[in-house]
């Protein structure tokens, strides 16, 4: 994978006169120079306003921007382009179901599932839900591994269980969760299922058809895509009964004072100018790793993460490592010793290499671990060997400073 490294001109920069380490992947991916350009040429050459629109760039940018959701249609298999939806990201995709399935099918005492490992994004809208609907969270636990306990995830369900909301992969623990199992447990309880997938569509072949999920959502930015995009997959059927999320234009089919029909899906849920030019970006980006083959990127970011979890198990005195399922991908989270994880971050980061610190937007689940906070290596298709040796050696020279 090294000689794609070129395709990522900031991977060839210095921090602090030292080359580059980037292992802050689970927070935000390097753009490969195909996706800027895609974008810089539609701004320089195809900019207008889409949809509805009789010249002749108008027409062109919407077919770029249809193009676009046809690509992520392609990408994750769904059935019909009617199914996706284009959102800021996996939090408003994730705020977009609360919202609007929230309104439309759930009811005070109704049971939302989630489990220990769910970031914010997948906690706070059905928190905030809940404050205005009065439903009911349950938590799936998991055990000291970080894989989730699927005896106590059947023992949830009730009568009155609707949906299940579970991360894909965990962007702390790097656990894979066997969600189309758990969507099959949901179903047979009559519950629906949904999968954020902010941390697994980059990394392995997600198939919504195969999964069998009823929503699917991911973001851009963390697929070699541009920042401010995202996708929200759901069921036609499913999402055709949930009422618009937002009002505005794009949404309508037809408007009076006294009464608005909405346009049919996927753009009900799509008011206001969408961010064409970044659709078209992340449909680079898609073809960008369609290209290289999602298997390929899957099995050579499995080959760094077991060999980072092996050298620092063996190597770094001390250290405790989050994460330890059968199942697991691209994410290292360890704390070494009583140290600070923000001082490991600070000094890897005086030596060129950039790793996350602190809670990872994952509170309940920091909790869980007994912790404030851990420090994160993540990985992409980018990255080599080498680097994970540097970045192990340059740990081992930090721990011994204290
Ligand atoms: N879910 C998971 C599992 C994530 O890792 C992230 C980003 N760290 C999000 C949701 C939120 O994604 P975004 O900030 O792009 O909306």
């Amino acid at each position: 994978m090294q000689h794609y490294r070129d395709d990522f001109p900031i991977l060839g920069r210095e921090v602090y006169h030292r080359p580059l380490v980037y292992l802050d992947n689970a927070a935000t991916t390097q753009k490969p120079r195909c996706v800027v350009e895609a974008m810089t040429a539609q701004y320089y050459e195809t900019n207008a306003n889409v949809h509805r629109g009789v010249h002749f760039l108008s027409q062109r940018a919407t077919d770029l921007h249809e193009g676009a959701r046809e690509a992520v249609r392609r990408f994750i298999n769904a059935r019909s382009t009617a199914e996706i939806v284009f959102t800021r990201g996996t939090t408003e995709s994730l705020n977009l179901v609360a919202s609007s399935f929230g309104e439309g099918f759930l009811k005070a005492g109704d049971e939302v599932i989630l489990s220990t490992m769910e970031h914010h994004s997948n906690i706070v809208p059905w928190q905030l839900l809940r404050e205005r609907k009065g439903i009911v969270l349950k938590v799936i636990p998991m055990d000291d591994r970080g894989v989730l306990d699927l005896d106590a995830y059947r023992a949830l369900f009730t009568d009155r269980t609707r949906l299940v909301s579970c991360c894909h992969v965990s962007n702390v623990l790097g656990t894979i969760n066997p969600v189309a199992e758990m969507a099959r447990i949901a179903h047979d309880a009559g519950a629906y299922f949904l999968v954020d997938g902010a941390q697994s569509v980059p990394h392995f072949p997600v198939d919504v058809q195969a999964l069998n999920c009823d929503f699917l959502v991911f973001s851009g930015h963390k697929i070699y895509g541009p920042t401010g995009i995202g996708v929200l997959y759901g069921k036609e059927a499913l999402l055709d009964k949930m009422p618009p999320y937002q009002g505005g234009g794009e949404m309508i089919a037809r408007v009076t004072f006294e009464r608005t029909t909405y346009e049919r899906l996927p753009f009900k849920f799509e008011a206001g100018t969408p961010d064409y030019v970044g659709t078209h970006g992340l449909a680079a980006a898609l073809d960008y790793v369609s290209a290289i083959g999602m298997e390929r990127i899957a099995a050579h970011e499995d080959d760094l993460t077991r060999h980072c979890m092996e050298r620092l198990s063996c190597e770094i005195e001390g250290i405790r490592l989050f994460g330890e399922a059968p199942a697991k991908t691209s994410v290292v989270a360890f704390n070494v010793g009583h140290l600070h994880p923000m001082d490991l971050g600070t000094l890897l980061d005086r030596l060129g290499i950039a790793i996350r610190t602190g809670h990872h937007c994952a509170q309940p689940l920091m909790a869980r671990c007994g912790v404030e906070g851990m420090a994160r290596a993540s990985f992409a298709l980018y990255n080599t060997r080498e680097e994970v040796d540097t970045f192990v050696d340059a740990l081992r020279r930090v721990v011994r400073m204290f």
